[in-house]
């Protein structure tokens, strides 16, 4: 029988430990275990780079909830990013990335990829069109975000997955924004999704990590093989933490969703407010898409001041409940102005993000409270 998303966080990959019927995955922390003969390892583990039974759990854990075939965690989100490109990608290819990707991936890209022979191109990959103009015949690789990091545009992962297969080329979706809770992007198509789980799968603004889900089982073969030669893991501890974490994503989602939504509908009406970018709005253009391929639209609120760069700032500064920093996903609310914190190394190229632009991630708390801290931080 298949198990619905909560008990699937809540259960798999975390049967009761067998020896002592532990019922919370240990915290394996060892480096090495003692083998029983010759080349011959109890239960496959050998040596904790190859494999760890507790990041084993989250493994298993996370590809369920994304209804893939093969999960595999990393030190960090970016971490997982250069091993699956240096999996899938060799030098002279080619990748097409969102013009407003997330600033460390666009960084990956374009000064650390670069260097060894991989070309990218930047395109609005709200418009299908503007992507198949970007693919080439060297295209290997087409990268989503969806919704994207700051202005919160959707791609249409279906369709992007059928121009990925019309040029044998791989179909990538960043789902950190939506969370497996809010999108399955591997149930539309796409080849790979990856996952910064320091954001919401972690949850708790504890613990930094990534991961990698697959369908076919070749290549996560591949990637597995790789994320053991090139050493990417994340240790015990954090895969532990970033695994008490993910029990509690669908009803932590479904209130960062309440509480989104209530505040773009607060913004939207403010006067100092010149726009919102929330797909949750029926003026979004995205709106019917995401409607499509997400269950609700996520916590993630950008929205421009009205005042200009200097209003934006100010707003950044004046809140109380709202924490100046940079991340997301956590249960408490976080705000933060792209420009100058999250993109700023996207200043001066393609995906440079507006100056007045301010990006919230909505919390878990009482939604009241964040209203109000909003509307004397707006003043
Ligand atoms: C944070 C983030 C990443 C990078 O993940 P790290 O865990 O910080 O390395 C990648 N993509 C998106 C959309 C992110 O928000």
């Amino acid at each position: 029988m298949t198990y619905g998303f909560d008990t699937l966080a809540i259960h798999a990959g975390q049967e009761p430990e067998a020896r002592t019927g532990a019922v919370v995955p240990p915290i394996f922390q060892t480096s090495t275990f003692a083998q029983d003969a010759v080349g011959e390892p109890r239960l496959g583990y050998e040596y904790a780079r190859s494999g760890n039974p507790t990041r084993d759990a989250l493994q298993e854990c996370l590809a369920a909830l994304e209804g893939g075939r093969r999960g595999l965690t990393f030190a960090s989100g970016l971490s997982a990013e250069d091993t699956l490109l240096r999996t899938v990608c060799r030098p002279g290819d080619h990748v097409v990335i969102p013009d407003d990707a997330y600033g460390g991936t666009y960084r990956l890209f374009a000064k650390v990829a670069e260097r060894w022979g991989l070309s990218w191109t930047a395109a609005r990959i709200s418009d299908i069109d503007q992507v198949r103009a970007a693919v080439t015949d060297k295209t290997k690789v087409i990268w989503v975000e969806t919704p994207t990091n700051p202005l919160l545009g959707i791609a249409d992962i279906a369709g992007l997955a059928g121009l990925a297969r019309e040029n044998d080329a791989l179909l990538v979706v960043d789902n950190t924004f939506a969370s497996p809770y809010l999108q399955q992007p591997l149930a539309h198509g796409a080849d790979i999704v990856v996952h910064s789980t320091t954001k919401y799968i972690g949850g708790h603004s504890d613990v930094v990590g990534g991961a990698l889900v697959v369908s076919d089982p070749g290549l996560g073969d591949e990637l597995a093989y790789h994320q053991n030669a090139m050493g990417g893991i994340n240790g015990p501890f954090d895969a532990w933490l970033t695994l008490r974490g993910v029990k509690t994503l669908g009803v932590r989602m479904d209130r960062h969703c309440d509480n989104a939504e209530r505040i773009a509908a607060y913004l939207q009406r403010h006067p100092k407010v010149a726009q919102v970018l929330y797909p949750g709005l029926p003026t979004h253009p995205g709106h019917e898409t995401a409607a499509k391929q997400m269950r609700r639209f996520g916590g993630m609120i950008s929205f421009r001041a009205a005042g200009g760069e200097g209003a934006a700032v100010d707003v950044c500064n004046r809140t109380k409940l709202f924490v100046l920093a940079e991340s997301l996903g956590g249960v408490e609310s976080l705000i933060e102005h792209p420009g100058k914190m999250t993109h700023a190394s996207a200043a001066g190229s393609p995906l440079e993000v507006p100056s007045d632009l301010v990006r919230l991630s909505v919390g878990i708390e009482t939604a009241d409270d964040l209203l109000a801290d909003l509307e004397q931080a707006l003043g």
